[in-house]
C-alpha cells in the first residue's frame, strides 16, 4: 500500500482525507497539534523540523505522498507561519524521502482566497525573504483591523504562488514529484462552522465567496480531489491551484480569466 502524510490530519479537511485513504487500504501519518500519528506544531521551525524528523522515524523514510491540509485563519502572524511555512518547509524537509518514490505525490491546501485582496508586500516577503521579515509585516497587519484580515488571504495567494514557481523545479517536476494546490471556496469543517451559524455572517461570507455550483459541501468534496492529485494516475498536472469552490473562481474573475 501508499504511505502518505497528511497535516492537519485531526480535523476537517485533513481528517477526511485521512480516513477514506485508510478505508481504500493506504497507510497514513497524520500530523497535528494533537489527536494525530505525529504531534507537532507547525508555526514555528523548530516544530517543522521536529515533524519532519518524527514522520521519518514513523514512516522509515519510506514515503508515497504528502498532503499538507493544516491550516487557521486568524487575522494574526501565526496563520502565516501555520499556512505558508509550516506547508513549504515541512513539504521541502520531506521532498528527499518522496523522490524515493515510485509514484511520489505532493498536494497542499489554498483558498479561493487567494484571489481576495490581499498585502503585496506581505506575499513577495513570504516569496523571498525571511520569515522573521514576513512574520514583522504580518505583525503590522494585526495590528490595525482594517488590515488583518489580508493575513490570511496574503497567505493563501503565497501559497499558490510558491506552488507554482517550485513545482517545475529540477527538485519537484525534475524529480517527477506532481506538486499541485487545491483551493476550497466554502466547506463544512470546524474552521467554518462559526461563520455559517448567523444569518448576517453568512450573508457576508455568501458575498465574499459566491457557489452557484451546489453551495457549501461537506469536506469530502475537496478530500476527493486531493487523493486523486496524489494518486499514480495523476501523472501530469503540475504547479496548478485547482479551484474547488462551486464555481467561485470564476464568479469574482469573470469567464475570461
Ligand atoms: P480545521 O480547523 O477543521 O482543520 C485544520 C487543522 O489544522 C486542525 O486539526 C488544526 O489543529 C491544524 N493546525 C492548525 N494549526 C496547526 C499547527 N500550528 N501545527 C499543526 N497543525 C495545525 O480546518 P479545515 O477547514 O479542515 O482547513 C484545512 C485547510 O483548508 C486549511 O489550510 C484552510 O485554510 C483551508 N481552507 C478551508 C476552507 C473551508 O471552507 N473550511 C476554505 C478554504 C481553505
Amino acid at each position: 500500500p501508499r504511505t502518505y502524510v497528511i497535516t492537519g490530519a485531526g480535523s476537517g479537511i485533513g481528517a477526511v482525507t485521512t480516513d477514506l485513504l485508510r478505508r481504500a487500504g493506504a497507510t497514513v501519518v497524520g500530523v497535528d497539534l494533537r489527536g494525530a500519528d505525529v504531534t507537532a506544531d507547525l508555526s514555528t521551525a523548530a516544530g517543522r523540523s521536529t515533524a519532519v524528523a518524527d514522520v521519518l522515524t514513523a514512516t522509515d523514510g519510506r514515503i508515497d505522498a504528502v498532503i499538507a491540509c493544516a491550516g487557521i485563519s486568524l487575522p494574526i502572524p501565526t496563520t502565516v507561519a501555520v499556512n505558508y511555512y509550516g506547508a513549504t518547509e515541512f513539504l521541502e524537509g520531506l521532498r528527499p524521502a518522496l523522490a524515493a518514490s515510485d509514484a511520489p505525490r505532493a498536494a497542499v491546501i489554498s483558498s479561493v482566497s487567494s484571489l481576495q485582496p490581499n498585502s503585496a508586500e506581505l506575499v513577495e516577503a513570504l516569496l523571498s525573504s525571511s520569515e522573521a521579515e514576513a512574520t514583522a509585516i504580518a505583525e503590522e497587519l494585526a495590528a490595525d483591523p482594517r488590515r488583518g484580515g489580508l493575513i490570511y488571504a496574503s497567505s493563501k495567494r503565497a501559497i499558490s504562488r510558491w506552488v507554482r514557481a517550485r513545482a517545475v523545479s529540477p527538485e519537484w517536476a525534475g524529480a517527477g514529484i506532481p506538486l499541485n494546490a487545491v483551493a476550497p471556496g466554502v466547506v463544512t469543517t470546524p474552521m467554518t462552522a462559526g461563520m455559517l451559524t448567523a444569518p448576517e455572517s453568512v450573508a457576508f461570507v455568501d458575498a465574499a465567496v459566491p457557489m452557484p455550483l451546489n453551495y457549501h459541501q461537506p469536506p469530502e468534496a475537496i478530500a476527493h480531489l486531493l487523493i486523486w492529485l496524489t494518486s499514480p494516475e495523476n501523472t501530469h498536472c503540475a504547479g496548478q491551484t485547482m479551484y474547488c469552490d462551486g464555481g467561485s473562481d470564476v464568479v469574482l474573475r469573470g469567464e475570461d480569466a
